[in-house]
């Protein structure tokens, strides 16, 4: 048994069995495989040098034509490689000896290689150590890009357990039979907890070693409260966690007798309580755990997972459906938040060097009203079938605001001309998760008409920490007084320009922090729908002259982990 330390992202726990999937730039998994299995790999090999082989007479062919045949015929080495016999029984040999999967096999027998070829005195066989490596390569690539794929094909429960998982690989499990999600990198916030709350699976991320202590089929224990990852446990931590799992079904049980009831204070001020979801299919979950409306409907996930570009009427009836579905209550679409971790191939987005920092989200559609105003359009036909808002993300200034209603302007305008019917009063609200829009919150009150805060993005632009980056996730600090000053600024900005404020950052759904909120005078909370319950619970606990004392006291305080301890201390008060 040995346990692994990592970054708690979505509560609860989980105890199943570990399925790893593979990563591009070649951490290469070493995982047992059973007898029967070893026909599997074979053939995943075998696929692999087929596909490797088609790939490079492509190549060599496109080369021919460009640049001429010399060029071209340096592929002729590439491809003697992969005819290399010696190479393909060797590693088909090691395979059946060794039992291990055959990427990391392959990786092995590569390395030999190229440490004999390197230790000839030839300069032409020297030479050809980079055309192994460059086959190599591709051949892993191949075949590990084949692991990846079975990621929508997964049959049974399982716990993944990656190098990463990238939004694209996280949609295309949706739904999918996966009990637990453990990364060896990202952070509280990254794309992967999110996307694991919204699963309501418990996740572990950052645990930096993950890949390489856990093997294919380790039974694993996951607490994602703690961030603990537990491998291959003994009896007695295995009897202790199954307690554990019955105790915080009780203690859920406490929370979801509150969960149909108004999230109103012991001293009658009623707050909205709302949720995030990336797909309409969410929305049943919503009602399920007492959402009162959406305060936050992410809609990258349309260009995820395709070559293609969504169609205006495929947004359209995505949007109409959850507008009926949620009627009366609102539903706040936010328009594309492309770029940053959710890049996409079918826009050549080219590599960044800071892509939070780059072109992204509002950034983006500004630079391509085409793809914005489609958004805009279906947006706004949709909203005769409900309560709709919508909101634009990474704000940073008012004139990104004037420019993006612009756009909603002729937006609007080809619909009027048309005759298609929307309503005329949409709300449209400025996300604040940029410090500059925290800063001039003012400003941006006199024309939004209302306030999302994106806390996930506005504590890493406002703490320069990388939000994915575990390395720095220690720094990654909601309670920061940094933080907590740039939202009692929003807060009060908003309220002095009468308008509303909500946050729909994960920092929302925290018990602790949304008590701080609370009596900061946040308006709307949304967060993932499974912790709704028990923010209900927790307001309906407590007065707002209490709450406010609590963020009183919290804004003295001189740093981040005091602001935590304070909060903790006064929720375990208050939930007893
Ligand atoms: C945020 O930044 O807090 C937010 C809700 O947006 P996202 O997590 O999608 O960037
Ligand atoms: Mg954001």
């Amino acid at each position: 048994m040995i346990e692994l330390k990592g970054i708690a992202a979505a509560n609860g726990i989980s105890i199943g069995i570990a399925h790893k999937i593979g990563k591009e730039d070649f951490i290469v998994p070493k995982d047992n495989i059973t007898e029967a299995q070893i026909p599997l790999e074979i053939q995943l090999f075998e696929e692999a040098l087929i596909k490797t082989r088609r790939e490079i007479i492509e190549l060599q062919k496109r080369i021919g034509s460009d640049m001429g045949k010399n060029e071209a015929q340096i592929f002729d080495a590439h491809l003697l490689v992969l005819e290399d016999r010696m190479l393909i029984e060797e590693v088909i040999s090691r395979l059946k000896k060794d039992k291990l999967n055959v990427a990391f096999i392959f990786q092995e027998v590569l390395k030999k290689y190229v440490s004999v070829f390197a230790k000839i005195e030839d300069e032409y066989l020297k030479e050809r150590i980079s055309d192994i490596n460059d086959v190599g390569k591709r051949i892993l690539r191949n075949i590990l890009g084949k692991e990846r794929k079975g990621l929508s094909e997964l049959k049974d429960k399982v716990i993944i357990v990656a190098h990463d998982l990238s939004p694209s690989d996280t949609a295309a499990m949706h739904k999918r039979r996966v009990s637990a999600f453990v990364t060896d990198v990202g952070g509280k916030t990254s794309h992967t907890a999110i996307m694991a709350k919204s699963l309501e699976i418990p996740a572990v991320v950052g645990v930096q070693d993950a890949t390489t202590e856990i093997n294919a089929g380790d039974m694993l224990i996951v607490d994602g409260a703690l961030g603990l990852v537990i491998v291959n446990p003994d009896q007695k931590t295995l009897d202790l966690y199954h307690t554990a799992e019955e105790k915080l079904r009780g203690v859920n049980e406490k929370f979801l007798s509150a969960k149909d009831l108004p999230a109103i204070t012991l001293d009658g001020v009623k707050v909205e309580i709302n949720a995030n979801i990336e797909f309409p299919d969410e929305v049943p979950g919503v009602k399920l755990h007492g959402g009162e409306g959406i305060g936050l409907y992410r809609t990258e996930f349309f260009y995820m997972n395709r070559k293609d570009s969504p169609s205006e009427d495929e947004h359209y009836l995505a949007y109409k459906y959850v507008a009926e579905q949620m009627n009366p209550y609102p539903v706040i679409i936010r328009t594309i938040d492309l770029g940053g971790d959710k890049f996409l191939s079918q826009f050549q987005i080219p590599h960044e060097m800071q892509p939070f920092l780059g072109w992204r989200a509002i950034r983006f559609c500004l630079a391509r009203p085409e793809i914005f105003k489609l958004q805009l359009r279906a947006i706004l036909r949709a909203s005769v079938h409900g309560n709709l808002k919508l909101m634009y993300p990474m704000i940073s200034g008012i004139e990104e605001l004037r420019q993006a209603n612009k756009i909603l302007d002729e937006a609007r305008e080809e619909l009027r001309s048309k005759g298609i019917p929307f309503d005329e009063d949409i709300q449209v609200g400025a996300m604040i998760e940029v410090p500059s829009a925290a800063m001039t919150a003012d400003i941006l009150a006199e024309e939004a008409d209302f306030f999302s805060i994106g806390s996930n993005d506005l504590i890493q632009y406002s703490l320069a920490v990388d939000r994915a980056n575990e390395k720095v996730a220690y720094l990654y600090e909601p309670a920061h007084p940094a933080v907590l000053r740039l939202i009692k600024n929003v807060i009060d900005s908003a309220h002095k320009g009468d308008i509303n404020v909500g946050m729909c950052g994960e920092m929302a759904g925290e018990p602790s922090l949304a008590l701080i909120l609370l009596g900061m005078g946040l308006d709307e909370f949304s967060m993932p729908p499974q912790v709704i319950p028990e923010l209900k619970y927790l307001i309906r606990s407590i007065t707002l002259a209490q709450a406010k004392e609590i963020a009183n006291e919290a804004l003295k305080l001189p740093t981040g982990r005091e602001v935590e301890d304070y909060a903790q201390s006064k929720l375990k008060e208050i939930l007893k």
